[in-house]
């Protein structure tokens, strides 16, 4: 047997791995959930949370979310040790305004769902609800949310905007002039 480190995962692997890793760092599927469900809420008084949790679960299980993830959380926790060189360390530790790069992950995360995923992120970023609130406050202490606040509030608005996607599709199917096509589209 080959002892060479794995590098590609199943999407279910890919998903457990990033629930994990979220939940270490203190955030659940939930958490997440919430956010969309409220965001969404404004606009479609009839969503569930249950929709919401599924589209997050989704969202965890594509390989550029993986990367973005994990990576994103690699970098809160390296630099709550320390371990990168001045001037970043001391840039990335302050959760510098003006750094962007952490917003950079997280509007390539709501793009997956388009402008109005963007625009979707830009509004939990300026308001800060729920978790992400936590994030940010918590990481103004020994803990470094830098990346994962952007990211939580990315995966929150890309789940957000699925499910304004999926409440579309059910509306097309209820017109009476909308007839059935056979065809499986994977997603
Ligand atoms: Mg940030």
């Amino acid at each position: 047997m080959s002892d060479k480190k794995r590098i590609y995962f199943s999407r279910e692997e890919m998903f457990e791995m990033n629930r994990d890793r979220l939940l270490e760092r203190g955030v659940t599927i939930e958490d997440i959930a919430i956010i969309a469900f409220r965001q969404q809420g404004k606009y479609n008084p009839d969503i569930s949370l249950a929709t919401c949790i599924e589209s997050v679960e989704k969202i965890l299980s594509y390989r550029d979310i993986f990367h973005i993830v994990q990576l994103g959380i690699e970098i809160d926790r390296l630099t709550e040790e320390g371990v990168f060189r001045s001037p970043i360390q001391d840039i990335m530790r302050a959760d510098l305004g003006m750094f962007g790069i952490d917003e950079i992950l997280g509007l390539n995360i709501a793009s997956m769902y388009g402008v109005i995923g963007q625009t979707n992120f830009g509004d939990i970023d300026v308001n800060k609800p729920g978790i992400v609130k936590k994030l940010n406050d918590d990481g103004k202490g020994k803990q470094c949310h830098t990346f994962l606040d952007d990211i939580v509030g990315a995966l929150a608005a890309a789940a957000s905007t699925r499910v304004a996607q999926i409440m579309s599709e059910d509306e097309a199917k209820r017109d009476p002039h909308y007839t059935p096509i056979k065809l499986d589209l994977k997603d």
